[in-house]
């Protein structure tokens, strides 16, 4: 018996003759997990990829979103990250699914996204080979869970990922003022900054949610000498 990778279902319906023959290549995952997650498409903010049509009319600054629009304005993060790109929306079933995978701490999960992962990805990175790097956890988080999922979806996409950027355990998150989390509140380092300097930098992780996690990330590697900064996440919530 073969489960869906996402909701554990019975999939060995499906895949019998072809598992039987060794014709199976991929990770099963049934037909309603499948289709219940939701690809972002059509036009999209400019900076950060959400979808266009989910923009409301009052929160629309030329291609930007408002969200981009503050953040272009804010001194502090002005065209640290050049754009990001997402696949799937963060829709109620990728919300608990999402949960559930990292709850249970299951790493081969995230391998059920790869051939949406990779097709994707070809299509934003514009012909560039940037330098993949994972968004890094914290050694307590990472010792919580047990894995990296976004050092796990950088290694979905072809090249190899590099591990350029470090991240010191941290408080919880506050609620200050944007300008001085970034400031102050930065947990990300690189370690070395010989290997990012002049380069195109690419982060990947799991999800884009308000963009202050990959501008922090982006600040450090920027000030470490890297030319430019986009990210790439599974998820835009
Ligand atoms: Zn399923
Ligand atoms: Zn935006």
């Amino acid at each position: 018996m073969r489960n869906c990778l996402i909701c554990h279902g019975d999939v060995s319906s499906l895949f019998g003759w072809a598992a039987f023959l060794g014709l199976q290549k991929h990770n099963p995952v049934c037909e309603e997990c499948e289709s219940a997650f939701q690809k972002i498409a059509g036009e999209l903010c400019r900076i950060c990829g959400r979808e266009w049509a989910m923009v409301a009319l009052d929160n629309r600054h030329g291609d930007l979103c408002s969200d981009c629009f503050r953040w272009e304005n804010d001194l502090s993060a002005t065209g640290l990250l050049q754009w990001n790109r997402s696949v799937y929306h963060y829709n109620d079933h990728m919300k608990e699914v999402l949960a559930r995978y990292k709850f249970r701490g299951d790493a081969t999960f995230v391998k059920s996204f790869k051939k949406a992962f990779r097709e994707t990805f070809e299509a934003v990175r514009n012909k560039e080979n940037p330098i993949l790097v994972p968004i890094p956890l914290s050694a307590d988080r990472k010792y919580d869970r047990g894995f990296n999922q976004s050092l796990l979806l950088a290694e979905l996409l072809p090249g190899k990922p590099e591990e350029l950027l470090s991240r010191f355990n941290s408080e919880k998150q506050s609620k200050k003022a944007r300008k001085e989390r970034m400031e102050r509140e930065n947990t990300f380092y690189v370690p070395d900054p010989e290997p990012v300097k002049g380069k195109s930098i690419l982060l990947i992780d799991d999800i884009y949610t308000t963009g202050t996690t990959v501008r922090m990330a982006a600040k450090v590697l920027k000030d470490a000498g890297a030319k430019d900064i986009s990210s790439y996440t599974l998820v835009r919530s």
